[in-house]
């Protein structure tokens, strides 16, 4: 069952409701779909202690892992404003972790769900360390 654009934009802009955002007011919702077809969301979650918080991707992610899939397909991320809000430094390597052979497409929305970029994991982060060279050191 194939999961359309559309469909992932609804459910990230529903978990960016969800978001615990009080610190930084930037609410942020992703949904992913994996290669079996199966939808996941997340949202940010902050925390008093700073650094402790969780991206919105990286809590799709979770669920995804959680659930047995390890492949991403297409995610779409929410963020308030008009600044397309692209996945985070660590976020990147998080996709690319999980990046199926055919790679991860990726939809940056507002709020409103106005597409403002549409682009790639390996756009975002070229010639990436991922686990390839882990076990090109471990044979
Ligand atoms: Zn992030």
């Amino acid at each position: 069952m194939a999961v359309n654009t559309t469909t992932l934009i609804q459910r990230a802009r529903e978990a960016l409701l969800k978001a615990y955002a009080p610190y930084s007011k930037h609410p942020v919702g992703a949904a992913l779909v994996a290669d079996d077809g199966s939808l996941y969301a997340g949202c940010n979650i902050e925390n008093a202690a700073y650094p402790l918080g969780h991206c919105a991707e990286a809590t799709a992610i979770g669920s995804m892992v959680l659930a047995g899939n390890r492949h991403i397909t297409h995610i779409v991320i929410v963020g308030p404003g008009e600044h397309a809000c692209t996945p985070c430094g660590g976020c990147r390597q998080k996709i690319r972790e999980f990046s199926g052979p055919e790679g991860v497409a990726i939809t940056i929305c507002n709020n409103d769900g106005d597409v403002l970029l549409e682009t790639t994991i390996a756009e975002l982060l070229p010639h990436a360390f991922g686990p390839d060279n882990v076990q090109e050191t471990n044979r």
